[in-house]
């Protein structure tokens, strides 16, 4: 989750310009092991997709943050409940501060007194591409994201859909589409809970 979001009056303007000046604020890199974005690239042209990823984060909740590429960092969302891949689930997804690329390769412990103290898995990881034809910033910028995924646990069309839910502009719905990767009544993370890179689960001995 973000336990700051709303306290910094610069929000809005930190969204507009984008890039990771939030994300490196909240951290100190003497201490966290997280990347500090100093390999972040340029970023490709928009429509592509890139780099999708989803990590596990044990902080003082549990909790899921959907990662997508655009413009050369990783748009971010903490999801309380995590991904499903049953249409009838919408799961409410909080926009967060941008992450840099290499964060998409980050398992590891973040220590006590440390922003997001807790352990990090990557729980499931891959590809993504915008569909319709407009760029992920376009869809951003509407509030309406379609996208077609490519993990290894999350699979096919989801839909990212802003809402006015408690009058918050970061508040989003994460919905799959109903397509042939859909699996109704299913429970994807109940199912399928360790790291897609080591196997391991979240509370697993050193990561936390
Ligand atoms: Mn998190």
């Amino acid at each position: 989750m973000s336990p700051t979001r709303g306290k910094r009056p610069a929000e809005s303007a930190d969204r507009e310009t984008g890039g990771l000046g939030r994300y490196r604020a909240k951290r100190d890199f003497a201490k966290t092991p997280e990347p500090s974005g100093g390999r972040s690239e340029s970023g490709g042209p928009g429509g592509e997709g890139g780099v999708y990823v989803v990590q596990k984060h044990h902080a003082g909740h549990l909790h899921y943050d959907l990662r997508l590429e655009s413009g050369g960092v990783l748009k971010s969302w903490a999801v309380p409940k995590g991904p499903s891949l049953d249409p009838a689930e919408k799961r409410l997804a909080v926009e967060v501060e941008d992450h840099p690329l290499d964060y998409a390769g980050f398992e590891g412990s973040i220590p006590e007194g440390e922003y997001g103290a807790g352990s990090v898995i990557v729980w499931d990881r891959g590809t993504y591409r915008p569909q319709g034809g407009a760029s992920l910033e376009e869809m951003l910028e509407k509030g309406a994201v379609k996208v077609e995924l490519a993990g290894e646990k999350l699979r096919g069309g989801f839909a990212i859909v802003r809402t006015r839910f408690g009058g918050k502009k970061t508040n989003w719905l994460l919905i799959k589409e109903k397509d042939g990767h859909a699996r109704p009544g299913s429970d994807v993370t109940a199912e399928a809970p360790r790291s897609v890179l080591s196997g391991r689960e979240v509370d697993d001995p050193g990561l936390r």
